[in-house]
């Protein structure tokens, strides 16, 4: 099964009304129908007034916003009356030629009823009207991907109305201006497309503050905003041919259409593909009615975190707005006061806060992001949902809510994504480079740590350039006043993200977070000058393509580059610069690992062939080595010329001797890797690539190796064309190599024993396993293995020494997977080898695979690289297959994987599924594959 759909069914767990699990849109579109009766399903869910028909288990159905909102209504805080049209809506709408299911109408009639009676206003009223907000909701979010329109219910009448109530003609005004550009832009679709295209609206709002003498929006009085909505309505006209739409219901459908078409606008589809989310998910609309945090100086607006997303904290963390809109905040156009000087402007307000935000998380028993709204002194709940997080936060969050006991560990462990821990292991700015950078006055500015970690790189000041920038290899950091969802291919090709303006919660901050990428946000002391292509901070101007540094976990801004310097895990673990005790996230990291492993059932093993590599990995938990690539070892030093007298040798004796040579060099390799490993077990490949690799290939490297070895130029070059191969790949390597000269294999095993003989008389436990590669048949694998035990029989009788040892082979050509329960009469193991597997499985070759395969993921031909993540469908297959007929053989046959897929999660899950004994990875990736070992187990039992 291929990951993207096995995504799908974990996101399809979800639960409805607590019980029933849905597991399709089909069975989705069922269960509607079913609990209304099969006539009529139901489509609308409404909230509000201390209930919800809905809860925070039915995001599938009603989107996560949807869910949460009847959830919260239902918890008794305050939430602004609503209903939630579902996605089954949405899927039906495009199914059907953007065409709403019958029966729709009413219902959504009877929920606008709902609304009114609670929030005591009605709809259309010129009298007393009631406002809506529409707004998107998916079931994972989608920040500011999809449309949203505000102040909906505005027309000629009801403005009066709303002047009524609220005594406040600017206001009204401002309200009503607003909502016809947010419906002109989003509904009727005046938006410009491209950046160089003038938004009407804009131009006509700039020609008024002209003409008015103003610099800002809320510096035109009552009667300007008033003309500004006749022109505003006026320019709709002219660019649609219709009027502006005064049937508040009209406006209704208008709104609820736009929003789900915004979930096939580029943005969206562009999200979706980043993040893997499927098409068929659909967006629920949320219609809600308004209240208003600009109605005056006892209004705002905020958002809030109940930990800090950037370090996991347990404060009360995030910022608000006096006299502003939500969207105000988001959108990072003003730069918002911290959530805790709340605590005077409205203390009472900040108290009921507080305490919501211990009811939210001990309900949810996550970390929550709100969104808040205050008018007129009364607090409004209008979103919670799960707070995104860095890794460093996500790791610190699940670590300390355990302590706390709100959750056991194993729902820790769930809750984490494996590869976030590379963020734990990410470098930092070499400290006394940075001392030196800051007394030289190279600090520019200082922003928000928003997205912590070090990145440098070279300027650039649009998304575009950074993807460009990317494509030729650069490192860059992106430069934007504020960032928005178009920018989002190019936040993910850069280091960095510097924004001028924005908090901790501007979609910059929110979205860096989210990949895992430094971020400094709201950097108010930048200039910043697109068309120049300039920034200047402090006086100094850096230009496109110059050199920045940004420090995430400060905020700080640095001219130039700087060196980066290990995580402080790895100064713990690696550099042992650092003691334990003195680093927190060690600590946490170190808790988390424990825990994996006292669930895992799979051994983690690492693929090492220095010794050095080797005990890094122990650090990092490996419990032995999987695969140690001898051939890596034969080019350290001069040995390569060794090698290459054997390859240029006339003879076995020629052969024999050159390999004489090479003997005490390996032998001397394979003792610093036992003792590295201490007693693990070591799986050591015999000699893999095609001999023609080892020769130099250009005349003058060739004259220089004649000099050495005394060989004539011409020999070297007639033996590279006679070594020549039109596809090395399937050529003459791997065990190919060893059967024809088994002198080498022979020599090799050689080392291997004398090495492990002399560490295990040293008093050491060593555990060879001797590993053939590329084996097809089983009589490959026969010959190879009787030269590998024949040496062996030799080597113990000469040094009087006994040491276990396994002899195994590699499955990584289809044919050995379907032939594995031959192969295993031999073979004392298995290691899948998928890259190659997955090349011949595929008949692609991994070397060229580069010039399609991204083509093929961009248009879902395939749902991943498979050289990435396992194709489970079929490479997957083969080696259950593989397992399966072997251990049909050798029912105790010991089976791993050694492929770059070892320390990929969603492989290792799958090999845990097959029952492999072990995933072997290289070392920054072993406590990847700790956790999601754990995790497998987690899944295992969480079907059962
Ligand atoms: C493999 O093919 O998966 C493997 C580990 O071997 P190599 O990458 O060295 O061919
Ligand atoms: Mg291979």
């Amino acid at each position: 099964m291929a990951v993207a759909k096995a995504k799908k069914k974990v996101g399809a767990q979800a639960k409805t009304n607590g019980k029933a699990k849905i597991a399709k849109k089909s069975s989705l579109k069922k269960a509607g129908a079913a609990r209304n009766g099969r006539a009529q399903a139901k489509y609308v869910y409404v909230f509000g007034g201390g209930k919800g028909e809905g809860e925070a288990g039915m995001k599938n159905l009603l989107g996560g916003k949807g869910a949460n909102l009847a959830e919260m209504a239902s918890l008794g805080l305050p939430v602004p009356a609503g209903f939630t049209v579902t996605t089954e809506v949405c899927t039906e709408f495009y199914e059907n030629k953007r065409k709403y299911p019958k029966g729709l109408t009413p219902q959504i009639e009877n929920a606008l009823r709902h609304i009114e009676k609670i929030m005591g206003a009605q709809f259309g009223s010129p009298k007393n009207p009631l406002l809506v907000s529409v707004r998107s909701g998916a079931r994972v979010s989608m920040p500011g991907m999809m449309d949203t329109v505000l102040n909906l219910g505005l027309n000629e009448e009801t403005v009066q109305g709303l002047i009524a109530k609220t005594g406040n003609e600017r206001f009204a005004y401002d309200c009503y201006r607003r909502f016809v550009q947010m419906y002109g832009d989003v509904v009727l679709g005046l938006k410009p497309e491209h950046k160089d295209e003038i938004d009407p609206f804009e131009e006509i709002l700039e020609n008024k503050k002209h003409h008015a003498g103003v610099q800002l929006d809320n510096e035109l009085s009552a009667g300007q905003l008033q003309e500004l909505v006749a022109e505003f309505k006026a320019a709709i006209k002219q660019r649609t041919g219709h009027d502006f739409p005064e049937d508040p219901m009209e406006q209704l459908w208008g709104a609820v259409g736009a929003v789900f078409g915004s979930w096939m606008n580029e943005r969206a589809i562009a999200y979706r593909k980043l993040y893997h989310i499927p098409e068929d998910w659909g967006t629920a609309v949320n219609v809600q009615a308004m209240v208003f945090g600009n109605m005056g100086n006892d209004c705002g607006t905020g958002v809030a975190f109940t930990r800090d997303p950037a370090i996991g904290a347990n404060v009360f963390y995030g910022e608000y707005l006096i006299n502003a809109q939500g969207e105000d905040v988001v959108a990072g156009t003003r730069t918002p006061e911290p959530i805790s000087r709340l605590e005077q402007d409205m203390p009472s307000v900040y108290k009921q806060l507080l305490a919501i935000r211990q009811k939210l998380e001990r309900h949810y028993k996550e970390m929550q992001d709100v969104e808040f709204t205050v008018q007129n002194g009364k607090l409004w709940m209008l979103q919670t949902r799960n707070g995104k997080r860095t890794g460093f936060a996500a790791f610190k969050i699940a670590h300390d809510m355990v302590k706390e006991k709100l959750i056991k560990k194993e729902e820790a462990l769930r809750r984490l994504d494996p590869k976030a821990l590379n963020q734990l292991l990410r470098p930092v700015f070499d400290a006394q480079e940075k001392e030196e950078a800051v007394k030289h006055g190279r600090v520019l500015a200082k922003g928000l740590n928003a997205g912590p970690g070090a990145a440098s790189g070279r300027i650039v000041f649009n998304a575009p350039d950074a993807v460009e920038g990317k494509k030729r290899g650069e490192r860059v950091i992106l430069v934007r006043s504020e960032t928005s969802p178009e920018d989002i291919k190019g936040m993910d090709a850069s280091e960095g993200i510097l924004t001028k303006l924005g908090g901790m919660t501007s979609h910059a901050a929110l979205v860096a977070r989210q990949m895992g990428k430094v971020c400094v946000a709201g950097c108010g002391t930048l200039e910043i000058d697109y068309k120049a292509r300039t920034m200047t901070a402090k006086g100094q101007t850096l230009r496109e393509g110059d050199w920045l540094s940004l420090d995430g976990s400060s905020g700080e801004v640095i001219n130039g580059q700087l060196n980066t310097k290990p995580s402080e895990i790895l100064q713990v673990l690696i550099d042992k610069t650092m003691q334990p005790q003195e680093s927190e996230i060690f600590q946490i990291y170190d808790t988390i690992m424990q825990w994996a492993d006292s669930l895992r059932r799979l051994n983690v093993r690492t693929n090492a062939d220095q010794p050095d590599q080797a005990a890094n990995a122990i650090a990092f938990g490996a419990e032995g080595i999987g695969l140690c690539r001898t051939e890596h070892m034969f080019f350290g030093g001069d040995r390569i010329d060794a090698v290459r007298e054997m390859i240029l040798a006339d003879d076995e004796a020629g052969r024999r001797a050159a390999l004489g040579k090479l003997l005490p060099m390996q032998r001397q390799d394979f003792i610093g890797i036992f003792e590295a490993m201490n007693g693990f077990p070591v799986t050591i490949r015999t000699l893999d690539p095609p001999l023609h690799e080892f020769l130099p290939h250009t005349a003058h490297e060739q004259a220089d190796l004649a000099g050495k070895i005394g060989v004539p130029a011409e020999k070297i070059k007639a033996k590279v064309e006679a070594l020549h191969e039109f596809n090395p790949m399937l050529g003459h390597r791997g065990c190919r190599l060893g059967v024809v000269y088994p002198e080498i294999t022979e020599m090799q095993a050689r080392a291997i024993f004398e090495a492990a003989c002399e560490v295990a008389k040293a008093g050491k436990k060593v555990i060879p396993e001797v590993m053939i590669p590329l084996v097809a048949h089983v009589n490959e694998l026969k010959q190879q293995a009787q030269v590998v035990r024949a040496t062996a029989d030799k080597v113990f009788a000469e040094k009087g020494v006994k040491v276990d040892y396994l002899v195994g082979t590699m499955i990584e050509l289809p044919r050995a997977a379907v032939v594995a329960d031959q192969i295993a009469q031999e073979a004392e193991f298995f290691s899948f080898g998928t890259n190659d597997l997955t090349q011949t499985a595929f008949g692609l070759s991994r070397d060229d695979a580069g010039r399609f395969l991204p083509y093929y993921v961009e248009h879902e031909i395939l749902d991943n690289d498979p050289f990435d993540t396992i194709d489970q469908e079929g490479v997957g297959r083969l080696m259950q297959w593989g397992v399966e007929r072997g251990r049909s053989t050798r029912p105790k046959l010991k089976v791993g994987i050694c492929g770059e897929h070892g320390g990929d999660p969603a492989t290792v899950k799958f090999c845990h599924r097959i029952g492999q004994d072990y995933v072997s990875c290289s070392p920054f990736r072993v406590p990847i594959a700790r956790l999601a070992a754990a995790q497998a187990v987690l899944e295992e039992a969480d079907k059962d």
